[in-house]
């Protein structure tokens, strides 16, 4: 199961976020990537148009401001011969996204 957390991209960090990334397009709203999780911060992917290997994320924590964070992406991938990527970043709490069966997960790209 995926996190349920959408919230709302504030304009100002949208704004940051295609300054730094070139991204022409910004989601008005994003969805944590995590799979569920009682606590601890979420991370919405903004895009990764920024440098190879990285993506501009949102992070939020509850109700506090949300910031953009630049992570590398997580280099591990499905145990398997062409094994899926994992679409989370390097370090992410809680399981990587193809090990969340119960549900399709497809990376944005
Ligand atoms: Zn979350
Ligand atoms: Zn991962």
């Amino acid at each position: 199961m995926r996190c349920a957390h959408w919230p709302r991209v504030p304009l100002d960090l949208a704004r940051k976020a295609r300054e730094k990334s070139a991204a022409t397009y910004i989601d008005r709203a994003v969805q944590c990537q995590l799979s569920a999780h009682g606590e601890g911060e979420h991370f919405g992917l903004l895009t990764d148009a920024g440098a190879y290997g990285t993506a501009l994320w949102l992070r939020w924590h509850g109700a506090d401001e949300a910031e953009l964070v630049v992570l590398p992406d997580c280099p591990v991938a499905a145990p398997a011969p062409d094994g899926e990527g994992c679409c989370l970043f390097v370090d992410h709490a809680n399981q990587h996204t193809w090990e969340d069966a119960l549900e399709e997960v497809s990376c944005i790209s």
